[in-house]
């Protein structure tokens, strides 16, 4: 490539821009700064686009896995199977809890936990299963309901927003499911999250868990006869209080939220189309009946044909100014997990090749036609 072609591609943008400042004017000018009138429309349109009676913002996905597992009673003892190819904070609740992760390991084609190793973990102790639906991409919910049909499956949605399975959302697949709104996602309040559930009972706890336990909401108290009177607490509950700023965000967010799908799945078939046919690198899957929110398009390098090492491969693409990186990481393989519990990189096989052979090639909003090209050029030209 001309030098004077050269780009500067970011792995991932959030789109943010004039609509946004302009959205954070009102809570900035009425003083209602916290969790507010925005999150709560920014909730009731979140639970409408996923098909859920309930929506709870909080103030991550990682808090949003969290109430939900306090919500559930998981506590000392118990166990909670998780995949174990998937960001640090899936497993890292469940030790918020006092519980113990159970790894499974992951199919190597979709990235997601494989059904058919789930049976061996589940024990008398299995409070829940945690689905991730990487990248964007649901795990097989029903396959995984029909081998442990009585074990609440809670979606790590983080990456899912507006995904599909047999045109059901995520979401509203298990018992409740979990969605990140770190700039990192298809879109973003900063930092924040979304708890969705079709649960009376379990979104009413949630909803008093998050905000320190009390049994009325602030705003409810506020407008109530008797704002005086402070509620009761019934309930240890924490401060995961989503802000009325970044409310205001998520609604501006959600509502290009459809522009932002529709762009990105163009761009996946088109890197599909473009790099499809190199041998040594597997373009991600797209099974008929999901619909993937593209919230990352991973790649996975076949180190036996490619002509250098995956690593290697980044560090060249980094010259050219195209950022990559590994899909995520093989918990089992980080320091927190691996001393703790004792594990190998050969307890979950797959899992540390996904480690170590996946690679994201830069898919978001912000990227032109050219860019697009030039990533896929670049790709091309390193056989
Ligand atoms: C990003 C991510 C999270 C964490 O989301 P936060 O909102 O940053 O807490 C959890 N799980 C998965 C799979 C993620 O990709």
């Amino acid at each position: 490539m001309d030098q004077l072609n050269r780009r500067n591609i970011a792995i991932s943008l959030p789109s943010t821009g004039e609509e946004e400042w302009q959205a954070v004017r009102e809570p900035i000018m009425t003083g209602w700064l916290t969790q507010g009138p925005k999150v709560a429309a920014f909730e009731q349109r979140f639970a409408t686009r996923h098909q859920v009676k309930h929506a709870i913002a909080t103030t991550s996905c990682t808090t949003a896995l969290h109430l939900i597992l306090i919500a559930l009673g998981v506590g000392p003892g118990d166990e909670v199977i998780v995949p174990a190819f998937t960001w640090v904070s899936t497993a890292n609740v469940v030790m918020y809890c006092g519980a113990t992760p159970i790894f499974v390991d992951v199919d190597r084609t979709t990235f997601n936990l494989d059904v058919h190793q789930v049976k061996a973990k589940i024990s008398d102790r299995t409070k829940a299963i945690i689905p991730v639906h990487l990248f964007g991409l649901c795990a097989d919910i029903d396959a995984l309901a029909a081998v442990a049909p009585n074990i609440p499956l809670i979606e790590d949605a983080a990456c899912a927003v507006g995904s599909t399975y047999q045109g059901r959302s995520a979401g509203s697949l298990g018992l409740a499911g979990a969605f990140s709104f770190h700039p990192r996602k298809s879109i973003t309040t900063g930092e924040g999250g979304m708890i969705t559930t079709n649960d009376d009972r379990l979104a009413e706890t949630m909803r008093q868990l998050r905000n320190h336990g009390a049994s009325i909401s602030e705003e409810q108290r506020h407008l109530g006869p008797k704002p005086y009177l402070l509620p009761d607490f019934n309930l240890l509950g924490f401060n995961y209080r989503m802000t009325d700023l970044q409310g205001a965000v998520g609604l501006v967010q959600l509502s290009k939220l459809d522009g932002f799908l529709a762009e990105r799945r163009q761009w996946a078939e088109f890197y599909h189309q473009s790099l499809g046919a190199i041998e040594w690198l597997r373009t991600p899957a797209a099974p008929a009946d999901y619909g993937p929110g593209w919230q990352a398009y991973v790649c996975y390098v076949d180190e036996s044909k490619s002509p250098m090492p995956r690593n290697t491969m980044m560090e060249a693409l980094q010259e050219k100014g195209i950022s990559t990186r590994p899909g995520t990481h093989a918990v089992h393989l980080l320091g927190a997990y691996k001393d703790r519990f004792g594990l190998r990189a050969d307890d979950f096989p797959a899992a540390r090749d996904c480690d170590r052979y996946s690679l994201a090639i830069p898919l978001h909003n912000q990227m032109t036609a050219a860019d697009y090209d030039y990533v896929v050029k670049n790709i091309v030209s390193l056989a």
